[in-house]
């Protein structure tokens, strides 16, 4: 009975004795819903045990209110499924009897006829959202750390709102480096900030906003489109962390969506939001962007290869390029990179850049590479079998390939089907797999290595971690990507980090490749720094397998020439590194010691790291910035302490030596500085410095000097007693503090 409801459109079922009646009633609601028909009780019933789901109400025309609608009515509250149903009773104007039985039955609200459309309407409108509230709240989750809205419920209950009618806009706020801040402070810290967000939130906006959280960081708010609910959001969003707790600059970035079509569903909207505050991330003079053309159309793009990848790895779209890797003092070739390459039907050539990202969000990343990796062992055993020298292949690894269980296994059933040895294929991960998640990385490439793989750390440097990551993760290669080092504002910098790089490498006996190599200069540079590989467009661009297998038939093909130099073999560099080594006891546990490790070249010094105490002794605590020992240490002493330290460096026996400082902040201090002779290589010598406040004891010492002078001009005697300080005064007309 009755007609099919629409999905989009709310279906009431209305349930009246009267045929003309249900026309009529029908007919006053066919602008907003749509109906279902039933004649008596039991009708209505059978329509809900069949339909139930689809029906947002029900509408009973009680004018002649008999047993079996009383029945209706009772049956329906008894069963779980339709208890919460809302139920509107038609009633005649004076029966109130008749509406108080209904009411005690369990139907929700009243409606006195007769009424024009408009009112049945609204008040229909009304009895639908309410009861559409009550049921989210008692049915969908908040979430409790804020105590906000999650998900579902913030989509459900933001659909809802946006449906009434009205204009309203939805904005997304996201914490900037939030990952970095559990790292950092522990999650604990984390939920407090999120607390802290919520809180504000809930005091900042206006009442009518929704408010929610996604995932993580990622809030959600539903509010009017005003100009002052906006300015209020803009507010908060710039203020909410200013003065926040944590020794860290902490910002928030806000996207906002203009709702214009009420038929995009909440989820697309918040997606849209987040996407335009995603557009400013890391932008340090904008917090709030707003979703327009520009984002749409990469959203469209994104779609768009989203909608081709399956088909792209059917059709065999993707390709595999090859790029060579020369051993930098032979120049010979000795290995290359695969890089992924998708020639589009219809978008053209596409680079990983582009597709990699939208493949790691949905997954699909995974089974891309592996048909990469598929391919390139085919491509091996081809030139193996055809005689081809080949020389070892990487490829690359994504972050989610990193959490599969089978990833080992699954690499070595494709050595195994195409008969390769396991030093043929190498492996590449990335170093922000380790920002993700440090310790599935660090058992994959324990897993990986322990079964005879070579594991590459690609773009190392490029993150926050590298030092960290060193110490916990153990690869048998760096790769650093001198694009990185050029993007830095000062290309002196850039150098002097890829050399740190390098030398911290060579103590942990790592074996350094660089890429993104493009010209001669930087060639011999990275040949004069120790580094043993190089990959870039100076020795080629990346090619395909067809164009590869010719240059490796034109047979300067060799094996690289990975060094450690010998100075350093009888010193055991992890220690260096390890938190419960030696040197980090050395480093740490001298409370008002300050301790640092130096390279001595000469008439230079380089300080590569150093302790706590002996940043609050040199650069007042404030902060990490690069210590420049020698800039603090006075000139007039710079000979004597440099002197001190050749002399350790030479007779490898600690040297002592006081000196005059000049503190960041321009304090006057006297330094005792030990000097402790720990490893050489060539020119450059590694010290480990220790350096003690001596300030106060040289002020006594002061002190007694001057009693003793002002004593010595009275004639007095005892001044021979009072000079039996430790230290010598410092030479005339020098600096005092
Ligand atoms: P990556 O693994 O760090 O690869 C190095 C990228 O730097 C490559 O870009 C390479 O062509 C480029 N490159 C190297 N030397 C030079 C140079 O001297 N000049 C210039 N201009 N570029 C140079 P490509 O092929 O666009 O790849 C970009 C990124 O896409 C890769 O960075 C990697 O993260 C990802 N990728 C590429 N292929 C695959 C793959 O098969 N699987 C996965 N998971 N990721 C891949
Ligand atoms: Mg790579
Ligand atoms: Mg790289």
């Amino acid at each position: 009975m009755g007609a099919q409801c629409a999905d989009a459109r709310k279906c009431i079922l209305v349930v009246d004795d009267s045929a003309v009646d249900r026309i009529t009633l029908r007919a006053m609601l066919a602008d907003r819903y749509d109906t279902l028909e039933a004649a008596h009780g039991p009708d209505a019933l059978a329509i809900l045990e069949r339909q139930g789901r689809r029906i947002a109400a029900v509408l009973l025309n009680a004018s002649r209110l008999s047993l079996s609608e009383y029945e209706f009515l009772r049956s329906l509250r008894s069963r779980q499924e339709f208890a919460s149903l809302p139920v509107m009773i038609l009633a005649q104007l004076d029966d109130f009897d008749g509406e108080l039985r209904a009411l005690k039955l369990g139907a929700t609200d009243i409606c006195r006829r007769p009424c024009p459309p408009s009112l049945l309407q609204q008040q229909l409108e009304n009895l639908l959202l309410f009861s559409e509230a009550v049921a989210l709240d008692s049915s969908l989750g908040r979430d409790s750390l804020t105590g906000l809205d999650g998900r579902e419920a913030f989509y459900a209950r933001a659909g809802a709102v946006i449906a009434a009618g009205g204009e309203y806009m939805i904005a997304s706020l996201d914490v900037e480096r939030f990952k970095l801040i559990n790292d950092l402070f522990g999650a604990a810290q984390g939920d407090a900030l999120l607390r802290h967000v919520a809180a504000c939130l809930k005091d900042a906006l206006p009442k009518e906003a929704l408010c929610g959280r996604l995932e993580a960081d990622h809030f959600a708010i539903c509010l009017p489109r005003t100009g002052a609910a906006e300015e209020a959001l803009i507010a908060l969003a710039r203020d909410c962390l200013r003065d926040y707790p944590l020794d860290m600059k902490i910002e928030l970035r806000l996207g906002l969506y203009d709702i214009v079509d009420t038929a995009v569903p909440v989820n697309i909207m918040c997606d849209r939001a987040r996407m335009a505050g995603a557009s400013i991330k890391g932008r340090f003079d904008q917090i709030c962007a707003r979703y327009n053309d520009e984002h749409r159309r990469a959203l469209l793009k994104e779609q768009a290869i989203v909608n081709s990848m399956r088909d792209a790895l059917e059709q065999e779209d993707f390709l595999v390029y090859f790029h060579p890797k020369h051993d930098l003092e032979t120049m010979r070739l000795v290995g290359a990179e695969a890089l992924v390459r998708w020639r589009h039907p219809r978008l053209g050539f596409i680079s990983p850049a582009s597709f990699v990202p939208i493949f790691e969000k949905s997954g699909f990343i995974s089974a891309m590479d592996e048909y990469v990796w598929e391919h390139v062992c085919r491509h091996l055993r081809n030139w193996m079998d055809a005689g081809v020298p080949t020389v070892p292949v990487s490829v690359n690894l994504s972050r989610v390939d990193i959490h599969k269980p089978q990833l080992c296994e699954l690499l070595l059933g494709l050595l195994r089907k195409y008969r390769l040895p396991i030093h043929m294929l190498r492996l590449e991960v990335t170093e922000s797999s380790y920002m993700d998640d440090p310790q599935q990385l660090n058992a994959t490439i324990r897993n990986l290595r322990l079964a005879g793989f070579f594991v590459e750390m690609d773009d190392f440097g490029s993150g926050y971690s590298s030092l960290n990551m060193l110490k916990d993760i153990y690869v048998d290669a760096l790769k650093v990507d001198m694009r990185f080092l050029e993007n830095s504002s000062d290309s002196r910098r850039g150098t002097t980090i890829l050399t740190a790089v390098l030398r911290m490498a060579r103590w942990l006996r790592l074996p350094v490749v660089a890429e993104g190599v493009e010209t001669v200069h930087q060639v011999n540079f990275l040949r004069s720094v120790g580094c043993a590989v190089g990959q870039g467009n100076y020795f080629g661009r990346p090619i395909p397998a067809d164009e590869f297998r010719t240059l490796l038939c034109r047979g300067s093909v060799g094996t690289e020439s990975f060094r450690v130099p010998d100075e350093y073999a009888d010193m055991e560099p992890e220690a260096l590194w390890q938190a419960s080594g030696e040197f980090s006891c050395l480093f740490n546990a001298l409370p008002g010691v300050g301790a640092c490790m130096c390279l001595l070249d000469g008439g230079e010094l380089e300080v590569l790291r150093a302790n706590d105490a002996c940043r609050a002794l040199l650069a007042d605590g404030s902060g990490i910035g690069e210590i420049v020992l020698l800039e603090h240490i006075c000139q007039t002493d710079r000979p004597a302490f440099l002197r001190a330290l050749h002399a350790a460096a030479e007779r490898r026996q600690p040297q002592h030596v006081c000196c005059r400082c000049r503190t960041a902040s321009g304090r006057l201090v006297w330094l005792d500085a030990g000097a402790s002779f720990l490893a050489r290589s060539g020119e450059r010598v590694l010290l480990a410095l220790m350096l003690r406040d001596m300030t106060r004891e040289k002020q006594r010492e002061m002190r007694l000097c001057r009693q003793e002078h002002a004593l010595a001009r009275t004639g007095g005697h005892g001044a021979g007693r009072l000079r039996r300080g430790i230290f010598r005064s410092p030479a005339r007309g020098t600096e005092w503090p």
